[in-house]
């Protein structure tokens, strides 16, 4: 059984160790190195990653992690975790690091504040079935562009001048603008769960 660690320095951590339990695997939280050192993977929870970055500075855990990402590590991130997996992010504050990995310009609160927060379905590739995830976004983060390694596994408003990307994977990397924690359907966990039995335990 995989053991995943939820990157508890801030956020939603609570509803990600409850999810992945129901995902079948041994979720902890993590807020130290000698804690990552002990965990297959690591997800990076919603919240309000410039808190979340200074935290990890604080902590001594951004180098940790961007080693651990350079050796393969799985990681999934919703939300703030979104944006901390950004190799460049817009509307940032100047001194917000991310832990980056993944090839992508991310917009911070991109929806704007009249959608500060809205629910709707989104078709997710590789979850067909059941169905569309239901997408929470709160405040959520867009992907404005991706590298040629990144694969787009889910879109809103796609086909149409108003389409934004909500959910990529680029290698063990996953990230959300969404939070399916939230909602007791945990198939995107499950997928990350699969993704960290495939990746196995080298990259400890
Ligand atoms: N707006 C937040 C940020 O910039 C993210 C919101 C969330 O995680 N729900 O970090």
């Amino acid at each position: 059984t995989p053991v995943i660690g939820v990157l508890a320095l801030q956020g939603d951590v609570r509803e990600h160790l409850i999810a992945l339990a129901e995902a079948d695997a041994l979720a902890r939280p993590v807020r130290r190195p000698e804690e990552l050192a002990e965990v297959d993977a690591i997800v990076i929870p919603g919240g309000e990653s410039t808190t979340m970055s200074k935290l990890a500075l604080l902590f001594g855990v951004m180098e940790p992690l961007r080693a651990r990402v350079a050796a393969g590590m799985p990681v999934y991130g919703t939300c703030a975790g979104m944006i901390m997996l950004a190799d460049k992010i817009l509307d940032g504050r100047d001194d917000q690091e991310t832990v980056g990995g993944i090839d992508m310009v991310v917009r911070r609160n991109a929806f704007g504040r009249q959608n500060e927060s809205f629910e709707q379905g989104v078709a997710f590739t590789g979850l067909e079935e059941g169905g569309d995830v239901h997408g929470v976004f709160i405040r959520a983060p867009w992907v404005e562009s991706v590298g040629a390694d990144v694969e787009v596994l889910a879109s809103l408003r796609a086909g149409t001048p108003d389409e934004h990307i909500v959910a990529v994977r680029q290698g063990n990397l996953l990230a959300t603008s969404f939070h399916p924690e939230l909602t007791g359907d945990h198939r995107v966990h499950a997928y990350f769960v699969d993704m960290v039995r495939a990746a196995g335990s080298h990259n400890r």
